[in-house]
């Protein structure tokens, strides 16, 4: 590997915002996680263009049911109360290729 693709890779790296998902708790590109805010006292919105503002948690669109299981929504939004998937306004059936 040149020196010159090393440098590449690492300003790559250092440039693409990462997040940690809220359900399996590994970090990824933010553009590969749904970010969600609260929305109201009882809903949760999806924060498609992601410039929402206040507190927010990302997920892997895959990691819904996790992260419905494990309450990581309800603690990372602060939420009062528990979260049922109806109350997820906007959730993706799948996530748009980029
Ligand atoms: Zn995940």
């Amino acid at each position: 590997m040149s020196s010159v693709w090393a440098e590449q890779l690492r300003i790559a790296s250092v440039t693409i915002p990462m997040r940690q998902c809220a359900g399996c708790r590994e970090k990824a590109p933010r553009a590969d996680l749904v970010r969600l805010v609260q929305d109201g006292k009882e809903t949760v919105r999806v924060d498609a263009a992601k410039v929402l503002p206040g507190r927010g948690v990302n997920l892997h669109h895959g990691c819904l049911d996790r992260a419905l299981r494990t309450r990581a929504i309800v603690r990372g939004l602060r939420l009062q109360s528990g979260i049922s998937p109806e109350q997820i306004l906007d959730w993706p059936d799948q996530i748009p290729a980029s």
